[in-house]
């Protein structure tokens, strides 16, 4: 007979109550985890991977901070090759590579692209364009990714590439470049995904807990629900909570800066079958990403301006950042987008480090390289990077607090650990739920579409202008720590990046968190 334990992947209110009272209890742990955006999920992943003891914390909830704004691209690391960063540029590609492949087939797919050649890209800027596509291709090839998985760059002609994007202003096109990388069907599930696959490894996964204050030896944590503090003891402190790690640990200094998207609905852009690289007028190696997603919505971004002064909780997009991105989108496409097309926008803050030595400068010239630093008394820090290498930031966190506080531990095994819902293609083809609920729940699809199946209230899209449905609303409540409406409709969905298909999906999001202990959704 085996002991061995079903992994339980679930995060409940019950679970996350039980959990903290342990903590509070006095028991230690031998990693404490502060934040949970990508960066600590992965780090709270690899050390209960690993054997350890973890216990994990976000004052408010998975995903809250920069994870869930981004461009949700799995980055190959083309934009690091073209400033002679290679070694950043193949750690993405490689990270790459083990998403798609191996740990998260399901939540990470190939995305085409094609750049307009027009007179905006002169014939040199293309040229240079398409040759950094082609290394970018060979960086694919060094990182063992299969060709299967991402198809290479080739030049397209002015009919291909206007029956990609039929939007695009015809006069002066030359053609295009197509070109393939990784899209995330979402960022922020990405984030619950990994949180989840540690919760499964036993790590406790708190969201709603804030750490007040760090040391090298633990934390004073306060209940965000109840308002109570204790102080928690671990053996080793890692501090993952992005732009504002500044504030829990002495001599880290951070540089933010703020990248906007629009969200706009595919028909405002004449149809799209791909995205869209399109140059910014005036600079060389810059563009503003068209997003197409399998909602109907597009993202068009991205914006890099400088923030100076206090972190706020949630960022707000300038009307400037507005007019810029229509301004540059307004150059490649014939149809007009005007502000009312604009149905919602977001923006994020990248955690760069400041490594200007206080002189200022532009943040695009920062480096996306992570750094792990570690405090005098032991406090490790991880921050910078992105979602794509998030992994290997953990990795390297979990090895630096390991060594600065003499654990002995399994290596990381991360790369070929599946998160939950992970399934090789083939295996994800074969799952009798619908396509769309496979991209966001992988093999879990099958049980999200049985909750629909027993109760069809459950199967209808809680809104109309998005298809999220209530057995989504009700699967966030019973397994994804999902415990508040924002919970629901901001991060484990993302209704709310719409403001008003947030307001009206509130009903459904109140009727989940009321009908999560019975049936049915009213
Ligand atoms: C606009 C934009 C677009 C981007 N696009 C991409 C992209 O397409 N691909 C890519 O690979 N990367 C992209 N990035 C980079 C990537 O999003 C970030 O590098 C990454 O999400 C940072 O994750 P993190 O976990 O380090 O930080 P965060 O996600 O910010 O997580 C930090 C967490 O710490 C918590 N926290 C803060 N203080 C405390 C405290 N005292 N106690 C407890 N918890 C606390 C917060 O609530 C938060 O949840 C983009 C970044 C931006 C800004």
């Amino acid at each position: 007979m085996s002991d061995r334990r079903e992994p339980d992947f679930s995060l409940t209110a019950a679970r996350r109550s039980r959990e903290l009272a342990r903590l509070a209890g006095g028991d230690p742990v031998d990693v404490l985890v502060v934040g949970l955006g990508a960066t600590g999920a992965g780090v709270a992943l690899d050390a209960a991977s690993r054997g350890l003891t973890v216990a994990a914390v976000d004052a408010h909830d998975l995903a809250f901070g920069t994870s869930r704004w981004s461009s949700k691209l799995i980055h190959g690391g083309l934009r690091y090759l073209a400033s002679g960063s290679l070694g950043i540029a193949r750690e993405s590609a490689v990270e790459r590579g083990v998403l798609m492949e191996h740990t998260a087939p399901h939540l990470v797919h190939a995305q085409p692209f094609v750049m307009p050649l027009t007179g905006l890209a002169p014939r040199r800027n293309a040229a240079i364009a398409e040759a950094g596509l082609r290394a970018g291709d060979l960086l694919r090839l060094s990182a063992r990714t299969a060709r299967a998985t991402l198809p290479g760059p080739r030049r397209l002609t002015a009919v291909e590439t206007l029956r990609a994007a039929p939007g695009l202003r015809p006069y002066g096109l030359r053609g295009g470049l197509l070109s393939w990388d990784g899209q995330l069907t979402d960022d922020a599930r990405l984030v619950t995904a990994v949180a989840r696959t540690a919760a499964g490894h036993g790590a406790a996964v708190l969201t709603r807990v804030r750490a007040v204050s760090l040391s090298g030896s633990g934390a004073v944590l306060r209940d965000e629900l109840t308002g109570e503090e204790a102080a928690v003891r671990a053996r080793a402190v890692v501090n993952a909570t992005g732009v504002w790690a500044g504030g829990l640990v002495d001599d880290v200094r951070l540089r933010p800066s703020r990248g906007t998207h629009l969200v706009l609905r595919a028909e405002s852009l004449g149809g799209l079958s791909t995205g869209l690289h399109v140059p910014v007028p005036g600079e060389t190696n810059r563009f503003v990403l068209v997003l197409p997603q399998s909602d109907g919505r597009v993202y068009v971004g991205l914006t890099d301006e400088p923030v100076d002064g206090p972190v706020p909780d949630v960022p707000e997009v300038p009307e400037s950042d507005v007019g810029f991105l229509l301004d540059v989108l307004g150059t490649a496409l014939d149809v007009p987008v005007r502000r009312t097309d604009v149905a919602g926008a977001f923006a994020g803050l990248r955690p760069l480090l400041d490594t200007s030595g206080g002189t200022g400068g532009r943040t695009a010239d920062i480096s996306r390289r992570h750094a792990v630093l570690t405090s005098a008394d032991g406090v490790v820090t991880i921050v910078g990077g992105k979602l794509t290498t998030y992994r290997r930031m953990a990795e390297d966190a979990v090895d630096a607090a390991l060594a600065a506080r003499g654990i002995a531990a399994a290596p990381c095994r991360t790369a070929r650990l599946p998160l939950v819902g992970a399934a090789p293609r083939a295996a994800l083809a074969t799952l009798s739920a619908p396509r769309r609920l496979v991209a966001r729940y992988g093999t879990e699809a099958v049980a999200v579409h049985a909750l629909g199946t027993a109760d069809p209230r459950l199967a209808a899209p809680v809104a109309a202008g998005t298809d999220v449905t209530g057995a989504e609303l009700l699967w966030a409540v019973r397994h994804e720590g999902a415990l508040d409406e924002a919970d629901l409709l901001d991060r484990r969905t993302r209704v709310g990046l719409v403001p008003a298909d947030r307001e009206a999906a509130l009903g459904a999001a109140r009727a989940a968190l009321a009908g999560a202990q019975g049936a049915a959704v009213a």
